[in-house]
């Protein structure tokens, strides 16, 4: 049989550590009543131990040889579906099976990582949680609070939408071929936080991108140049007890819902910067 070649434009790192795949597995729970959606399942190093514990399993791989290969595999399993397409344009609603909500579960492919984990916030409301392997850096960025150098935007959107915790960090050599990076792995418990903060999520979500448009500048005049009025944006920061100088990084997602809603209450003022 010929070898296959990996694809490594699709970020075809297979996990190889047994400890791991395990150990990603467990973090998801009690699987047995419940669907679950494995994202790049590659040559199935997770997609067994997930079809033997769950109730229902869909995998989705792009690639279409190694999709072929786990229909093959998997033949036998009337609890596990294999769909060949691109995971940013699955449907996920549509998996859903009932009231329970979906376990989501992938070493991502780290080349589209930011927009998966978008495509799983946009989902929030249909999963309940997802284990997720990402780049180490990346993963950082996700889970970082505020006043941290690596907090913003992504960190923000993530928590928003997710309690994120960390679970564990693996070496180049727990897969094969080795990445150039290490891989952390990620927990996120779906718990929008919109209704909490009382703020309507995509204005909010459209103010926080504005709020870190450039991170090193303060936010004042990051909301300036999205086109709030100066008094506006000093009225809002001083009674939300946001220092005038503050960087976005340096905000809490409370204060920074406080600021929202304040100079939300000035929309006829400024058209342009919710247009
Ligand atoms: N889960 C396997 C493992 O842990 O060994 C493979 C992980 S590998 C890092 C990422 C997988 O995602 C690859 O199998 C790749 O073909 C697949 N992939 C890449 N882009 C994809 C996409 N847009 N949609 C679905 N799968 C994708």
């Amino acid at each position: 049989m010929p070898q296959r070649v990996n694809r490594p434009r699709l970020g075809q790192n297979f996990l190889v550590s047994a400890t791991a795949q395990a150990a990603i597995v467990d973090a998801l729970g009690d699987l047995s009543a419940r669907t679950v959606v494995e994202i790049g399942p590659g040559r199935g190093a997770l997609t067994g131990l997930l079809a033997a514990r769950s109730k229902r399993l869909v995998a989705v791989e792009l690639d279409r040889e190694l999709a072929g290969r786990l229909r093959a595999n998997f033949a036998e399993r009337e609890n596990v579906e294999i769909l060949q397409e691109d995971v940013l344009e699955t449907d996920l609603a549509k998996l859903r099976g009932g009231d329970e909500r979906l376990i989501v579960v992938g070493n991502l492919p780290y080349y589209i990582t930011s927009e998966i984990l978008l495509q799983l916030f946009r989902y929030a409301g249909e999963i309940e949680r997802a284990v997720v392997m990402m780049q180490r850096e990346v993963a950082v960025r996700v889970a970082a609070q505020p006043g941290r150098r690596d907090y913003g935007v992504l960190s923000a959107t993530a928590q928003l939408f997710a309690h994120v915790e960390t679970l564990m960090t693996l070496p180049p050599g727990a897969f094969s071929p080795p990445p150039q990076v290490h891989s952390t792995v990620l927990r996120l418990t779906m718990a929008p936080r919109f209704p909490e903060l009382g703020v309507e999520p995509e204005d909010f979500i459209v103010f926080v991108r504005a709020c870190f448009a450039q991170k090193r500048k303060m936010l004042g005049k990051n909301l300036r140049n999205a086109g709030y009025a100066a008094d506006a944006v000093m009225a809002a920061l001083e009674a939300s007890g946001v220092p005038v100088k503050a960087r976005a990084e340096e905000v809490d997602l409370e204060r920074m819902a406080v600021v929202w809603k304040r100079l939300w209450k000035n929309y006829e003022d400024v058209p342009q910067a919710h247009g």
